[in-house]
């Protein structure tokens, strides 16, 4: 039988209980075998974290311990080139079975984005689009993905076919959370317990992580 993959590739800097939480509800609601989280080496988008992407790494393994679905995926930081989503897309690729359905993914501010990612047409061949509602996320997604929704979507990810090429929309728990907001409570010195497993709040006071210099 096909199996379905998930990944959320991410900066995870912190990974926070808004990856989590949507992590778990996708991988249980969709009967995933596995969820990957995939933490980005050097993002392409953005500046440089400002944790190491070891510490990075260490926190998703820290957050994830325990629960079955989810595991952590590393390959992204033994790369010495940017975090494109294609290669490591590819590379997951080749450790499956042809009819195995392997799912993308992304929050609605990530969806909205696609159009710069490096060779974001050649996606859909590999895999199917699942898209997270964000509600903090108040963007448009430019013509030219509403015209592949319009195209490529279907009514929900229960009715997703054949191992790549749909997209679907995900409508569950939001959780208006994002690294950056944790990020800015600790430069201010604010308490950031129960935004992050008990794990992850440990490890970043004992690590004294995003404080201001
Ligand atoms: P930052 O605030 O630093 O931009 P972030 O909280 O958006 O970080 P990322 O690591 O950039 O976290 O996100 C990885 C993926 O998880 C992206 O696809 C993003 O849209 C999604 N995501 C992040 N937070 C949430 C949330 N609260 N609910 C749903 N999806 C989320």
């Amino acid at each position: 039988m096909a199996k379905r993959i998930g990944m959320l590739g991410g900066t995870f800097d912190p990974v926070h209980i808004g990856h989590l939480r949507s992590a778990l509800e996708v991988a249980e609601n969709y009967a995933l075998d596995q969820l990957l989280l995939i933490p980005n080496a050097q993002p392409p988008h953005r500046g440089t974290p400002q944790v190491s992407a070891q510490q990075r790494l260490e926190m998703v393994q820290l957050a994830v311990a325990g629960t079955e679905v989810l595991s952590v995926d590393d390959r992204e930081l033994h790369r010495d080139k940017p975090s494109w989503s294609i290669d490591t897309l590819l590379s997951l690729r080749a450790e499956l079975h042809q009819q195995d359905q392997l799912l993308l993914i992304l929050g609605w501010d990530a969806f909205c984005g696609l159009p710069s990612w490096h060779r974001w047409d050649e996606l859909l061949e590999h895999c199917h689009i699942l898209v997270l509602q964000r509600p903090d996320a108040d963007i448009e997604a430019p013509q030219v993905l509403q015209d592949l929704v319009a195209a490529k979507s279907v009514s929900g990810p229960q009715t997703l076919q054949g191992p790549s090429g749909q997209i679907a929309f995900v409508w569950q728990t939001p959780l208006a959370i994002s690294a950056t907001q944790i990020r800015q409570l600790l430069a201010t010195q604010r308490c950031v317990r129960y935004l992050v497993p008990d794990a992850v709040f440990k490890y970043i006071d004992a690590h004294q992580l995003y404080q201001e210099r």
